[in-house]
């Protein structure tokens, strides 16, 4: 380990909490920490926090109404929630939950417990969506539920709004929902639930700069009012998720959404840190010619590259990396501990080989030039001494 500071190249992973939002967080711990359900003046004011909260959540996804943000556990839950209550909510006759192979497996699982039949959208190795494929799947019947991701943990590919909307559009008029999880899209690019007509958005407050712990469920309150709630319990949320509500934790979510919403409406911001992360990935082209950007031809998030290396294992470069101060990733952060292939890279079309090669790195917008030029030159050094070893 160097003495240098570490380089976090890890964002898709988790994100530093911004020193505003922990500002905001701070005197719900210790000063104003009543029950937002508690009728007295400490819970009014943690209530009004809440309130606060809700309408800048609300307002970072253009949400119908604040009403429609429900506050959960983080996305895990959001994306469970949805599911399940697009499931209890099917129409007669339908029995199939429609997921992109891509996933993350707070979907996947989710779905498969319901008992429905699960059928996989494939995706090419771009990693993007045949839309009239699935509208006529949809079509042909049966389809309780649609879920896609707005954006992939692992390769940064975007489904664009339009397609997300023109799958809405399909399976709503069949009397089916559209689940979206925007967990990774969230405070990168802009996400709007009206463009969308999703009926359930899920996001996550530590992947843009919130704490962790903590994210909402966001419904189309005209289809959903009273969606079914599987974390049962007290009657807080308008009686959709019982549980205490975290207060430091929604305030800092309330807090990282204003701030998300200012940073994704500046355009310059996102293109500062996609230039960064092209700069990342142009360099390391120039020194290993061989390596595959995965995803390249697809629209991608600003701040993630995934990098498949020729002749070497990942896992081995990932653990030289971290024992040399830098922070990627395999994958999602989830899997970490699971070394099996990614079945996001299967679903590109990469052998279990080639995915054993890939790295994540996510940048964020405090990335420097001078971190992604230190984080070249570790590769530089790291790639052919290891090459020589394996
Ligand atoms: N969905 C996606 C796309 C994710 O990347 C993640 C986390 O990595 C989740 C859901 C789960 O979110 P949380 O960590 O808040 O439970």
């Amino acid at each position: 380990m160097t003495n240098e500071p570490l380089l976090y190249f890890d964002n898709n992973a988790t994100t530093a909490v911004d020193e505003r939002v922990l500002a905001a967080m701070l005197p719900f711990f210790c000063e104003t920490y009543g029950n937002a359900s508690s009728r007295h003046p400490q819970g009014e004011r943690a209530a009004a926090a809440v309130t606060l909260a809700r309408r800048q959540v609300a307002a970072l996804v253009s949400a119908s109404s604040p009403d429609h943000v429900i506050f959960t556990s983080g996305g895990t839950e959001a994306d469970c929630a949805g599911i399940f209550a697009a499931w209890n909510a099917r129409a007669d006759g339908a029995d199939t939950i429609l997921l992109s192979a891509v996933e993350h497996p707070a979907v996947i699982a989710p779905a498969e417990s319901t008992g429905a039949r699960v059928e996989l959208l494939p995706v090419d190795a771009n990693g993007r969506l045949n839309i009239e494929a699935a509208e006529r799947r949809i079509a042909a019947g049966g389809v309780a539920l649609v879920s896609v991701m707005f954006a992939n943990n692992e390769t940064g590919v975007i489904t664009p709004m339009a397609d997300l909307a023109r799958l809405g559009c399909a399976v709503r008029a069949q009397g089916g929902s559209l689940q979206v999880d925007a967990v990774q899209a969230i405070g990168k690019v802009p996400v709007d639930m009206q463009l969308l007509g999703a009926d359930f958005l899920s996001l996550s407050a530590h992947k843009f700069h919130g704490p962790k712990g903590v994210g909402a469920w966001i419904v189309d309150g005209a289809r959903h009012p009273n969606p079914s709630s599987f974390m049962l319990g007290g009657s807080q949320e308008a009686a959709r998720r019982g549980g205490t509500s975290n207060v430091p934790g929604i305030v800092g979510l309330g807090e990282a959404a204003r701030l998300a919403r200012e940073n994704v409406s500046d355009a310059s911001l996102s293109e500062a840190v996609a230039a960064r992360r092209d700069r990342f990935e142009a360099g390391l082209l120039e020194r290993f010619p061989k390596t595959k950007i995965l995803g390249a031809a697809s629209p991608r998030l600003p701040n993630t590259a995934n990098l498949c290396f020729a002749d070497i294992d990942g896992e081995t470069l990932l653990m030289a990396l971290a024992a040399s101060g830098l922070c990627a990733s395999m994958g999602a952060a989830c899997s970490e501990t699971k070394r099996t292939a990614s079945h996001v890279l299967l679903a590109y079309g990469l052998t279990s080989d080639e995915a054993s090669r890939c790295l994540r790195f996510s940048f964020c917008r405090s990335t420097t030039d001078k971190e992604i030029d230190r984080g070249l030159e570790l590769l530089a050094t790291l790639i052919p001494a290891l090459a020589t070893i394996t």
